[in-house]
């Protein structure tokens, strides 16, 4: 039976029906503006247009649980949205009044956690029981997966790593806090350092260029991305020791990170004589929020 999903954007609405057991290719996809300058009322009727239209377009009525993934999380002593960059959203109780408006069961999960649920289940995770899906791109952020469920948290901060403190590391973060592993390794945190430390406001890939043309300073801002990145990603697998960690986004591109090199730096700080923990690049792509919507309209 097709699994429904809708991944809510800032600029535009998803909307997947897959088969979990062919999870190659949505059976149908299609999208819709956001269009959230008009108000919060009309982000949900549009997110009722995309089911609507999935109807019409599959010959299927919606099925009864219907998974949605948002910017932001879900407060789960409220039922409200919080930390929304659509901001619209926050303080608004939006998994009841899209229940009420679609008339089915809405679940709800943050976007983030949507791409580990879809990584670990259909992705480079599939098969592994514990998985860490990570961002690593213009912010840090991350989502743990056990057995194919979401581990969501008493906060619905469960996978947040990105604003933990870095030792040394005291950099203000917007979170208000200083020195979080978001101000130092994400991709404008890098590009920030190799500008501070005397060279020119440059984009990621061209530092990277530059480290393999071998600037020294070039070389210095992508040795802080691997000594940081396993600091920080052993105190994960120090507490979660998941199977898998899938890394995502702009960053997590990087051929860098799955070298022999950084699961040694990785290792330095791990509770243990060796790492069997596996480092996997993402394999679906800009699929991976709406087919994590999607999965969480499994069980
Ligand atoms: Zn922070």
């Amino acid at each position: 039976m097709a699994l429904w999903g809708i991944d809510l954007g800032g600029t535009k609405i998803e909307g997947a029906m897959i088969d979990p057991a062919r999870p190659g290719e949505a059976l149908h996809r299609l999208r819709v503006p956001t269009e959230s300058a008009k108000g919060y009322e009309h982000v949900v009727s549009q997110i009722e247009l995309v089911v609507s239209e999935l109807e019409r377009v599959s010959g299927q009525r919606r099925p009864a649980k219907i998974g949605i993934g948002t910017p932001g999380a879900t407060e789960p002593s409220t039922g409200r949205l919080k930390n929304s960059n659509t901001t619209c959203l926050n303080g608004r109780p939006l998994a009841a009044d899209l229940s009420a408006k679609l008339g089915v069961r809405a679940s709800l999960a943050n976007d983030a956690n949507c791409c580990a649920l879809a990584e670990a289940t259909l992705g480079a995770g599939r098969g592994r029981s514990v998985v860490f899906g990570v961002i690593v791109g213009t912010g840090v952020g991350g989502g743990i997966v056990v057995n194919a469920r979401l581990i969501d948290g008493r906060h619905g901060i469960a996978g947040e790593w990105g604003h933990n403190p870095m030792r040394g590391e005291t950099a203000r973060c917007y979170c208000g806090r200083t020195g979080c592993v978001e101000t130092v390794f994400s991709g404008p945190a890098l590009e920030r350092f190799y500008q501070d430390s005397g060279g020119e406001a440059l984009r990621l890939p061209e530092i990277v260029r530059r480290a393999d043309a071998g600037e020294l300073r070039a070389t210095a801002t992508l040795d802080r991305l691997v000594e940081k990145f396993g600091e920080a990603i052993a105190a994960v697998i120090n507490l979660l020791d998941p199977d898998a960690v899938v890394i995502g986004g702009g960053v997590g591109n990087l051929d860098l990170l799955y070298t022999e090199r950084t699961r040694q730096a990785v290792l330095a700080h791990v509770f243990n004589p060796e790492l069997q923990t596996e480092f996997l690049r993402p394999q679906l792509g800009d699929s991976a929020g709406v087919f994590g919507a999607a999965m969480l309209g499994a069980d």
